[in-house]
């Protein structure tokens, strides 16, 4: 049965090592802390997260889950992601370990929310929905009192919910209550996970947030230096950028926080080179994540439109650019015969938008019929799943194998594929001491004043 008692009855006393070191992980950590639960480690077969500490606990390569089991031989391992779960029971019977006693988090949970508190993003980039000029969707902030009202009716309606995610197409530190928001979950228990393009001039607000220590924030990025950047996040500033991360491992620091910074780099083929170099040894300086994704194209009404031979502009200026183009991604995708037919967005996530409506799925952007509920706080979670599975827009996406594509299922196809392009890394060593000083609006001498008196 799905609750939190029935987990809790069937992990009793026993340690337990959880395989997935993000969002969803993270999330049972904190259900495990204040339930008296041993956490003996992370394990995620993602190699950016090697050798990190995820909230003071270690995280290991799946091929350390044997040597673990031997010195704990009464430990429960809990496969707690939000898709690809079928993908990583395949690796445990792979890796000879299917007498290890396991159990899956979303056995035990109904549903994986997201609230896009904000309805909008500071930048336009390509790959994005924020780059359509003229599009129905409402750019306000989800008002405190609504999210309040969300969140009691989610804790209401769920038998288990120990994370909640604050971004689907908006950028939540726009938010003038963000940090309200951060302490309204965790007042309830409940892991919050951020996602930023870090490039505003954030006054005080990037303190106010880090002192609320939120679980997981991700970095968003697509360059080190401003001619790559600026090519694919545009309207960002990659100098305020780098100046922002300095800062927040200083506050990281000050205030003692846990957040896991997840820098997560977009590969292009202008920025594949020495930019991703760049960023992957500020990211090591600053001891955050440096993970890599192949961009790909969203929203998925564009992908569609792609499909049907009708490539909206954006995502023909933008294709030149892709080391994997749509119609390579697509076939990469299906060539993982777990994803054929299957939708990991549709039965067990529900986002939330700014304006309370409801999506059928976190990849569609429109305000149309892919609405399933124009207000959340008036729509049973039943109601929901009736109207999502009613969808007209999932028969094409299905048709097309688009929830796979927009998973990037098959990532060392991706990659093969993405290694017969020629980079054109663009940017070399061009960003100078003034750029990034200018983007704190510091002159240089003023600079070297203050040292000078120093
Ligand atoms: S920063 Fe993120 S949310 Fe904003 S436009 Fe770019 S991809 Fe979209
Ligand atoms: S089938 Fe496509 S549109 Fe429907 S929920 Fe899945 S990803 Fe979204």
């Amino acid at each position: 049965m799905k609750s939190h008692s029935s987990l809790k009855r069937r992990i009793g006393k026993r340690p337990i090592v959880i395989w997935g070191a993000r969002m969803t992980g993270i999330g049972l950590v904190r259900y495990a802390k204040s339930n008296g639960i041993d956490v003996l480690a992370f394990i995620d077969s993602d190699d950016s997260l090697k050798g990190q500490q995820v909230n003071g606990i270690p995280v290991y390569l799946p091929e350390m889950l044997a040597k673990i089991q031997v010195d704990h031989p009464n430990l429960i391992l809990i496969v707690a992601v939000s898709i690809k779960e079928t993908e990583i029971l395949l690796v445990l019977n792979a890796l000879g370990l299917r007498n290890l006693d396991r159990l899956v988090y979303s056995d035990f949970s109904d549903l994986f929310y997201t609230i896009d508190v904000v309805g909008t993003c500071n930048l336009r980039c390509l790959s994005c929905a924020h780059s359509i000029e003229k599009h129905n969707v409402p750019r306000g902030l989800m008002k405190y009192q609504d999210f309040t009202r969300v969140v009691d009716k989610i804790i209401a309606e769920s038998n288990l919910i120990t994370h909640i995610s604050l971004y689907s197409w908006g950028e939540p530190l726009l938010h003038p209550k963000i940090d309200s928001i951060i302490r309204y979950l965790h007042d309830r228990n409940i892991a919050v996970a951020l996602s930023s393009n870090l490039s505003i001039r954030f006054e005080n607000r990037l303190e106010k947030v880090i002192e609320q220590s939120p679980d997981y924030l991700k970095i968003s990025t697509s360059g080190y230096y401003p001619e790559a950047y600026n090519n694919t996040h545009a309207g960002g500033d990659v100098n305020l950028v780098k100046s922002n991360l300095y800062k927040l491992r200083y506050l990281l620091d000050k205030h003692k926080a846990g957040t896991l910074v997840d820098v997560n780099y977009h590969l292009y083929r202008d920025n594949n080179g020495i930019n991703l170099e760049k960023m992957t040894e500020l990211c090591r300086e600053l001891g955050f994540v440096l993970s890599t994704v192949h961009a790909l194209v969203m929203p998925l009404e564009r992908v569609i439109r792609h499909c049907e031979g009708q490539p909206d502009f954006q995502t023909k200026l933008l294709t030149d650019n892709l080391l994997v183009d749509i119609d390579e991604g697509i076939a990469a995708s299906k060539m993982d015969r777990n994803s054929i037919g299957v939708c990991g967005y549709r039965d067990n996530q529900v986002n939330i938008n700014s304006d309370l409506t409801v999506p059928v799925c976190c990849t569609v952007f429109n305000r149309d019929s892919n609405v399933v509920a124009n207000n959340f706080l008036k729509a049973s979670p039943a109601d929901i799943q009736k109207r999502k599975n009613l969808t007209e827009i999932c028969k094409k996406c299905m048709s097309y194998g688009l929830p796979a594509y927009n998973m990037g299922s098959n990532r060392a196809k991706w990659d093969e594929i993405a290694a017969t392009k020629e980079s054109r890394d663009v940017g070399q060593a061009t960003t100078t001491l003034d750029g990034v000083l200018n983007s704190l609006s510091i002159s240089p001498s003023s600079q070297i004043k203050r040292k000078d008196i120093a």
